[in-house]
């Protein structure tokens, strides 16, 4: 496919190794890695094992002393030089990421921009991790230092490879801890060259490794590590239980970002103008595989026909396609959910819901055997319904009519999730309102994901622990030591 092939000869050529100590290191076994727009093979990554993950962490634990000890000033300079490398290596892995994930050539850029800005914002950071001082009365001295934690492991979904491998990454390595990272199956190919770049850049091989291979194997065994201190995990609900459980194992803490079914909500005297494509893009970005994606919309009685209307036709004029051709929308990521979000849809329309646009899979001319789904929008669906409930991670929304402001707030609480929430309104005292009533991590008033990436991130309920971005994520890479001194 020349399209394709034009990529990767730009990008130069892909991984077929992980990096261990700066060694590249190959496997009997392999992974294939496909092109979500296209179906073909992009290229074979090794399938690691829990000796791997041994020599990884270990390497990392060595490695630990004398990064943790080098000056402040210089760690900051060397996060900092290394954002400008990730800047220079924007295209490639662009490229690749785009490549990889299916998703349109300029969200990859964002993405990769992004992931050189938390290695800036962390950078900044490291020469300002103060810690306090406690009063005790005279002969005594109490003061306390943040102190890093050792081996941090950081195991990534498919969605968002780089930027996500990047916000527990930056901030670990500014606190001066080392790290072992474990990408998805789907998607290793941009974590691996970003290790590749973090070395090139200057940072000392072995602080950063990275093994590829399967999540019940490479990530299950990185959990059960007893030299693993901290975990940060970003997926399903369901594999983060394993990866607690497994931490819980040797008492290492844990980051959680898991799912989320977020609603936003759309007062009748709403700006329609503005919040049409609002709606659309809190929605169907990255194909709606987003965790924080704004699933339910709750809408307000009396705009609600308006409403569909305009999403509807604003939904037709939407393009379909692969990636690198910068269509609005990308394929979904694999085969299987492509079939798990059809799985949805077709029980949604066996139990008669009322599809206003989309709910099938779709072709793209020349990529027919791209996972390609229709941007669809199921209308009047219950609170209790699948459609309302379950993180469906495609381009599903699921629209739910409320009588007014008390109304939503109650379907908006009825989750088992709380990672994000939104709402659309002109008036400011139902904004705060709502604001302040709904269990979320994030709140977005006239916008979505408006918030960005110095702002804490994480959710409620079933929606995680801890919070990523931000100051706030440096917490989870210290720990608060105190000296006390008497005189
Ligand atoms: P999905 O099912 O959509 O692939 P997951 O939450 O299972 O989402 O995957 C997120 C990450 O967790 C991936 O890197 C995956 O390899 C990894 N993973 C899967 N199973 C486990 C496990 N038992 N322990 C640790 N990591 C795992």
């Amino acid at each position: 496919m020349k399209l394709v092939d034009d990529a990767i000869t730009t990008a130069g050529s892909l991984p077929d190794y992980f990096v261990i100590g700066g060694k590249l290191r190959r496997a009997d076994e392999a992974i294939t890695v496909l092109d979500p727009g296209s179906g073909a093979r992009l290229a074979d990554m090794p399938m690691g094992t829990p000796a791997d993950v041994d020599e990884a962490v270990a390497t990392a634990k060595a490695a630990f002393a004398s990064w943790r000890s080098l000056e402040p000033k210089a760690r900051g300079k060397l996060l900092w030089h290394i954002g400008d490398a990730i800047e220079a290596k924007r295209d490639p892995l662009a490229l690749v990421e785009a490549l990889d994930t299916g998703k349109p050539h300029k969200d990859a850029l964002a993405s990769v921009d992004r992931t050189a800005d938390f290695f800036r914002y962390y950078g900044g950071m490291v020469d300002k991790l103060e810690g306090t001082s406690i009063p005790l009365g005279e002969g005594k001295v109490c003061f306390t230092e943040k102190v890093p934690i050792g081996v941090t492991g950081h195991i990534t979904p498919w969605n968002v490879p780089i930027s996500m491998v990047a916000r527990g990454l930056a901030p670990a390595l500014a606190c001066g801890n080392t790290a072992v990272i474990k990408p998805a199956e789907d998607t290793p190919l941009s974590t691996v060259l970003l290790v590749q770049v973090l070395e090139e850049a200057g940072l000392p091989s072995g602080v950063v490794n990275v093994v590829t291979g399967a999540g019940s194997v490479v990530g299950q065994h990185l959990c059960e590590h007893r030299d693993v201190g901290h975990l940060t995990f970003t997926g399903s609900v369901g594999t983060g239980q394993l990866v607690m459980t497994a931490a819980a194992t040797h008492l290492a803490s844990v980051t959680l970002e898991l799912g989320g079914k977020s609603p936003h909500l759309i007062l009748a005297d709403a700006d329609l103008d503005k919040g049409v494509s609002i709606i659309l893009n809190g929605a169907f970005k990255n194909a709606g595989q987003i965790c924080s994606a704004g699933t339910r919309l709750l809408v307000e009685a009396g705009r609600h026909a308006e409403l569909l209307d305009r999403l509807a036709r604003a939904v037709q004029d939407m393009t379909l396609g692969h990636g690198l051709t910068n269509p609005d929308m990308g394929p979904l990521i694999s085969a299987r959910q492509l079939q798990t979000v059809a799985g949805f849809t077709d029980r949604a329309r066996a139990a008669g819901a009322d599809i206003t646009t989309g709910g099938n899979p779709a072709s793209v001319a020349g990529y027919e055997a791209g996972f390609y789904f229709e941007p669809t929008i199921i209308n009047d669906v219950a609170p209790d319904s699948e459609l309302a409930q379950s993180e469906i991670f495609g381009p599903v929304l699921s629209v739910l009519p409320v009588a007014d402001l008390d109304e939503a707030i109650a379907v908006a609480n009825h989750s088992d999730f709380g990672l994000a929430a939104a709402i659309q309104t002109r008036d400011i005292s139902k904004a705060m309102r709502y604001a302040r009533a709904v269990n979320a991590g994030q709140v977005f008033v006239n916008g979505y994901h408006n918030a960005g990436d110095t702002v804490p991130f994480g959710g409620m309920k079933a929606s995680g622990i801890g919070r990523e971005k931000g100051l706030e994520a440096l917490d989870a890479y210290t720990e608060t030591k105190a000296i006390t001194v008497s005189y």
